[in-house]
C-alpha cells in the first residue's frame, strides 16, 4: 500500500472511492440505528391553491442525529436508496403521515397531504399493500393523500409500476410527479400513468419572471397540463413575483415565500391556530 501511495493515479482513486464507500456504509448503518432509536422527524412545507389559500402540505422528512444535529435529507435519502433501507424508511414517512392525515379528517380539515415514495419503494412487491394496510389502519379518505413519484419510476418495471399506481388510484389515491421536467420522459409518456399532479421544479420556477427560457418551459408545461386536465404545483416559489405568477396561471404554490419546512407541531400551531 505504501509503494502505490507514490503517485499512482490509479490507486490514488481507489483510495479514494474506498472511503467513499466507507462513508456511505458508516451513514447507512447509522440510519438504520437512527430509524430504529425513533432520530427521524416529519416536517411539513404548505402548498397553496390559486386563491392563496392553505390546500395541503408536502411531508420531508429530517434525521435529528444525537451528534450531527438535523440532517437534510438531500444527505441520507440517497444512501438509503442504496438499499431496502429506503423501504423502511418511507414507510416510517407514511405511518406518520395517515396518523397525522385521520387527525385532520377527523377535525373535519379539507387538506392533501403529499408523500415522497422512492422508485425502488414503487418497484417493491409489498408497496400496495403498505399503503393499503395504512388506508384501512387510520380508515383514511384516501383521496387527500397523494403519492409524489419521480420520472425514476419510468426507468425499471415500467408496466408492473403503472398497475400498482392504478390499483390505488382505483383506491382514490392521487399522484404527484415530483421535480417535472429535469427528467428523461416525455409528456407523451405522462398521459399513460394515473397521475393527478405535476410538481415542477424548482429550478423552472427559479427563473420565473426574467429568464425567457424558463418562462417559456413553464408555460408549455402550464398548457400541455391544462389539456391533460392535470393539477400544477410550482415548488420553489420564494418571491412575491414568482407567487403573484402562480395566482394568475392558476398553480398551487410551494415554498419559502409562503414558509419553510417546519416540524408538524410548530406547521399546526401557524396554521390551525385562529
Ligand atoms: P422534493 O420532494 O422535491 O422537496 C422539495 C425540496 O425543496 C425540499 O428540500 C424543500 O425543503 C425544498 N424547498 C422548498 N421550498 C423551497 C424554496 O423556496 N427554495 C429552495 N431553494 N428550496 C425549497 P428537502 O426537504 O431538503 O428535501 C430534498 C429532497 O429529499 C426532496 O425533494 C425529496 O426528493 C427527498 N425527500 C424528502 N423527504 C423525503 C421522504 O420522506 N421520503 C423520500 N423518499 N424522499 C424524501
Ligand atoms: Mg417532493
Ligand atoms: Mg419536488
Ligand atoms: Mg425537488
Amino acid at each position: 500500500i505504501v509503494k502505490r501511495q507514490g503517485g499512482n493515479n490509479l490507486a490514488y482513486y481507489n483510495d479514494v472511492d474506498g472511503k467513499q464507500a466507507l462513508v456511505m456504509f458508516q451513514t447507512e448503518k447509522a440510519l438504520r440505528l437512527g430509524l430504529e432509536r425513533n432520530e427521524l422527524q416529519l416536517y411539513l412545507q404548505s402548498q397553496l391553491d390559486e386563491q392563496g389559500q392553505l390546500a395541503g402540505a408536502e411531508a420531508l422528512v429530517r434525521w435529528q442525529h444525537p451528534n450531527e444535529g438535523l440532517i437534510s435529507p438531500g444527505l441520507f435519502i440517497p444512501v438509503a436508496e442504496r438499499s431496502d433501507l429506503i423501504i423502511a424508511l418511507d414507510n416510517w414517512v407514511l405511518q406518520q403521515s395517515c396518523q397525522l392525515l385521520a387527525n385532520w379528517q377527523q377535525q373535519g380539515r379539507k387538506l392533501t397531504l403529499s408523500v415522497n415514495i422512492s422508485p425502488r419503494h414503487v418497484r417493491h412487491a409489498d408497496f400496495v399493500s403498505d399503503i393499503t394496510h395504512l388506508l384501512d389502519l387510520y380508515q383514511l379518505d384516501a383521496t387527500a393523500l397523494v403519492l409524489e413519484v419521480t420520472e425514476g419510476i419510468l426507468v425499471e418495471d415500467i408496466d408492473a409500476s403503472i398497475t400498482k399506481m392504478q390499483t390505488l388510484a382505483a383506491l382514490g389515491v392521487q399522484f404527484a410527479i415530483d421535480d417535472f421536467g429535469t427528467g428523461y420522459s416525455s409528456l407523451s409518456y405522462i398521459r399513460n400513468l394515473p397521475v393527478q399532479e405535476l410538481k415542477i421544479d424548482q429550478s423552472f420556477i427559479k427563473g420565473i419572471p426574467l429568464h425567457a427560457n424558463d418562462v417559456a418551459m413553464v408555460t408549455t408545461i402550464i398548457s400541455v397540463a391544462r389539456q391533460l386536465g392535470l393539477r400544477l404545483v410550482a415548488e420553489g416559489v420564494e418571491t412575491a413575483e414568482q407567487n403573484a405568477f402562480c395566482q394568475r396561471e392558476g398553480l398551487w404554490a410551494q415554498g419559502y415565500f409562503i414558509d419553510k419546512p417546519l416540524p408538524v407541531a410548530a406547521w399546526q400551531q401557524r396554521w390551525f391556530t385562529p
